[in-house]
């Protein structure tokens, strides 16, 4: 699943392992520092540049890309053997990310979480309080280049309430599993 930074990836995504806890999520490995509510290892494996270096040579990620001046990445074992043991996997991962699994695993179904307009993921962004002015703007011209990229997902869900969008996150990957 992708969208824009503040669309409410997270939110969702918690709600619905809640639902599905047979659900594996993904932790990515980043370059950024923690903010001050993330735990090493849970939110993310927080690495170094030289670890990641290590990880992108030992081609240990199955998608990474570089990310407001970071790099995050998506480690390819944990997926491999989750998909092996016919358990789904969900990543939340950034719309280049998407592309690279998409050329990847064919099989995998993309999710674009859409805010409901750019004025209300400004709103969200700003009431996040974990980016200045500048980092702010740079998210937004992001997020308008992310909302044309929509396009190319299997699926389109707009985040205008939690429980909705993830009852229909739900939903979708349930029919994907009835397809296999
Ligand atoms: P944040 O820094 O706010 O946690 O995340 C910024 C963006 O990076 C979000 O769009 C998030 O989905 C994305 N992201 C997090 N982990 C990964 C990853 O492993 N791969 C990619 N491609 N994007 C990621």
């Amino acid at each position: 699943m992708a969208g824009p930074s503040g669309v409410g990836k997270g939110t969702v995504v918690r709600t619905l392992l809640a639902r599905r806890p047979d659900l594996y999520l993904s932790i990515s490995v980043t370059t950024r520092r923690p903010r001050p509510a993330e735990r090493d290892g849970v939110d993310y494996v927080f690495v170094a540049d030289e670890e990641f270096d290590r990880m992108v040579a030992a081609d240990d990620l199955l998608e990474w890309a570089e990310i407001f001046g970071h790099r995050s990445g998506t480690p390819a074992e944990p997926i491999e053997r989750v998909l092996s043991s016919g358990r789904d996997a969900l990543l939340e991962i950034d719309v280049q990310g998407a592309g690279i699994v998409r050329a990847k695993v064919p099989e995998a179904v993309l999710i674009f979480l859409a805010p409901p307009s750019i004025e209300e993921l400004e709103r969200r962004l700003r009431s996040r309080g974990t980016e200045d002015e500048e980092k702010l703007s740079r998210r937004l011209t992001k997020a308008g280049w992310e909302m044309e990229q929509r396009a190319w997902f299997d699926h389109v869900v707009v985040n205008d309430d939690v429980a909705r969008a993830s009852d229909q996150v739900a939903a979708i990957i349930g029919r994907s599993r009835a397809r296999d």
